[in-house]
């Protein structure tokens, strides 16, 4: 199973995942559609289906013109406000093509119809693979729009924190130097988190993805997994787990403002709730 890792827009990311040995693809958050058809074209691949993570624009905005383009194309999903949505998702629905095998993961909370979507194919050796949109980042986790500290906690321990240690993780955003440094602020002593900092930093001056990393990785040093860590507790001076998880969210919101880095009208924008995440 391949994976295509595609940068687009300002640092996000879309993805198409290629069978080993057939020509099927599916795509995941396509949101720059002639990009995608240039691969799928250029490498004499059947796109058969695509794969929408939750309604925002900058994950579901290709979708219509997509359709246009292959008029019988199949795009799931679990939230209604998905853009030319044509199959709506359970939670653990299994879906098929060809040789990939898709379970879709109900994982409600940055947006109320959020899915993680797990892949592995038959008979191949490689690591299965999660597409976690916004819910969980490299080092990270999503704002919590539409849910609460509870069901992100649900969502990282019982959702994804269940898969194999080994399950790659492809998410939708670069923002991993931010969530590492943040992290390395939480617990100062990770060594584990230093050391991704650093290779993060690394990446980025080579222009390369930090994507993906490992489930088992992330249990090293993203501090939304580990809330029981002592450093942890000690910096959201909290014991609860959700508590210590509701105010590691809030303290990264405050963390580093992008009005640091970003021109005025995308602070507007900002504020206005155009902008994500
Ligand atoms: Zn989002």
């Amino acid at each position: 199973m391949k994976v295509k890792v595609i940068s687009i827009l300002e640092d996000n990311y879309m993805y198409l995942v290629i069978e080993e040995r057939g020509k099927q693809a599916v795509a995941v958050d396509p949101a720059v559609p002639h990009r995608l058809l240039d691969i799928v074209k250029r490498e004499d691949l059947t796109l058969a289906a695509v794969l929408t993570t939750h309604h925002h624009w900058d994950h579901a905005r290709g979708n219509e013109a997509l359709r246009k383009e292959l008029p019988h194309l199949k795009v799931y999903g679990r939230d209604d406000r998905i853009e030319g949505l044509t199959d709506k998702v359970t939670d653990n629905q299994e879906l098929k093509f060809g040789s990939i095998n898709v379970r879709c993961l109900s994982t409600p909370c940055h947006t109320s119809g959020d899915t993680c979507f797990y892949i592995w194919e038959d008979e191949c050796t490689d690591d299965p693979a999660v597409f976690t949109g916004d819910t969980m980042f490299i080092g990270g986790c999503g704002r919590f729009f539409e849910g609460s500290a509870n069901q992100m906690h649900h969502n990282l321990t019982q959702v994804l924190g269940t898969l194999p240690p080994e399950t790659k993780v492809f998410c939708g955003h670069e923002c991993t130097i931010k969530n590492m440094k943040f992290a390395v602020l939480v617990e100062p002593e990770n060594n584990k988190a230093k050391e991704m900092l650093s290779w993060a930093r690394a990446r980025d001056e080579d222009d390369k993805p930090t994507v993906p990393s490992t489930l088992g990785d992330e249990f090293d040093y993203n501090p939304f997994l580990r809330l029981s860590e002592e450093a942890v507790q000690k910096f959201t001076e909290k014991k609860d787990p959700v508590e210590v998880l509701d105010v590691l969210r809030r303290e990264m919101d405050k963390f580093k403002k992008p009005k640091e880095r970003l021109p005025p009208h995308a602070m507007l924008a900002l504020e206005w709730g155009l902008l994500r995440p």
